[in-house]
């Protein structure tokens, strides 16, 4: 056998997200609605296909290792400099890295038990300690995320604001409040993949001075480019200028460039799918209403659904819509697990959600509505 390392050697087999297609796979048939993973099924910008389509033919050369153009409009977007932008492959991807710039072997993190899993399965594979504290009423709680950063000398704070799986969000003077009160030498990973659908006071101004905080955005909720793999930190200077000893220099493919570059020029487009979101948010709560299950306030383009009874019932519900063709995933962990949670749709797939429920709920246990 090979020498593995003692981290990877003591790794269980885990995966944080079993995709849609090895679903597919094991049910025998397709879905017919895809709103489990929070892509967003409103595709994304024709501008973007179209620089995409072009850019396939050039794909024979390397993308631009510094991203140049793409970070230039992301710095004049945000208001920013270049030198405050680091590229990745999706957050995902940028989770890995901050994993092996600051997670040594031993090192503690802190995060929400529950939260988004991705993060807790980079660190574990950097050999760091994952420290959890609960949610609290379905939001993330940055006085116990603080509380315990403190306690356990944490290299690591992470929370998504708005939040996955709970769709719920923290002001930005909360956010202020725990960049403010951070440990010395600990930072922040302020997950914003759903920034583009949150109200204005959630997301708190970009103060590109603080070395306590980084930023992480996506083109792949809002701009609908997941499949792309495209996504950037923001942050100070010293802290981005990291990023360049370990990271996969030609990682950024150019298709991926092309493709954000335009799709960030399309703010209209951007602003369209916001809205079909807040739309579908609503259809979403009133087809829950009529099923009885209770829709939670959400900042995101996903609804999470209170289905009033355990984890097990909330797995039954997904398992039961699978069936039906219906993709749909929940939270990992109690009490969150007694939801279900679901992407923002298009009217048919949403109806389809609408057609599937009752069934579903009744095949679960119980009619929850009767
Ligand atoms: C979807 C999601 C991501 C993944 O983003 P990618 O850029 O596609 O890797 C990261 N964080 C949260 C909280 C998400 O829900």
């Amino acid at each position: 056998m090979p020498r593995w390392t003692d981290i990877v050697a003591g790794l269980p087999a885990t995966v944080p997200f079993v995709g849609p297609e090895t679903q597919e796979r094991a049910l025998g048939h397709a879905f017919a609605a895809r709103l489990g993973a929070n892509e967003s099924v409103f595709g994304p910008s024709p501008n973007a296909v179209t620089a995409m389509t072009e850019a396939a033919a050039e794909v024979w050369k390397y993308g631009d290792p510094e991203g140049f153009e793409l970070k230039t409009a992301l710095a004049r977007h945000h208001g920013v400099a270049p030198e405050n932008i680091v590229l990745g492959e999706g957050i995902d991807g940028l989770l890995g890295l901050i994993a092996r710039l600051v997670v040594a072997p031993g090192v503690p993190v802190v995060t929400s038990a529950g939260a988004y899993p991705t993060f807790n399965y980079q660190i574990s594979g950097a050999g760091g300690i994952v420290h959890t504290v609960p949610y609290r009423d379905d939001a993330e709680d940055p006085d116990a995320l603080l509380a315990k950063a403190k306690a356990v000398d944490a290299a690591l704070v992470y929370l998504a604001n708005p939040d996955n799986p709970m769709g719920s969000w923290l002001d930005a003077a909360r956010i202020a409040a725990l960049i403010d009160g951070l440990p010395d030498g600990a930072l922040l990973c302020l997950d914003e993949a759903y920034c583009d659908f949150a109200p204005a006071d959630a997301v708190p101004p970009l103060d590109m001075r603080s070395e306590r905080v980084l930023r992480l955005r996506t083109f792949s909720k809002g701009y609908g480019l997941a499949g792309a793999r495209i996504g950037y930190a923001l942050g100070a200077a010293p802290v981005i200028a990291m990023f360049d000893r370990i990271r996969n220099h030609f990682g950024i493919n150019r298709v991926a460039q092309a493709g954000a570059l335009a799709a960030l020029a399309d703010q209209d487009y951007l602003a369209r799918t916001v809205d079909k979101v807040a739309a579908a948010r609503r259809e979403l709560a009133a087809i829950g209403a009529r099923h009885g299950v209770r829709a939670l306030p959400s900042a995101t383009n996903f609804v999470t659904f209170d289905c009033g009874r355990d984890g097990g019932f909330a797995r039954r519900v997904v398992v039961e819509l699978a069936r039906r063709r219906v993709f749909v995933r929940m939270p990992f962990v109690a009490p969150e697990d007694r939801c279900i949670r679901v992407t923002a749709g298009r009217p048919g797939d949403l109806a389809r959600l609408d057609a599937a429920l009752p069934a579903a709920l009744a095949a679960a246990g119980e009619n929850v509505a009767g």
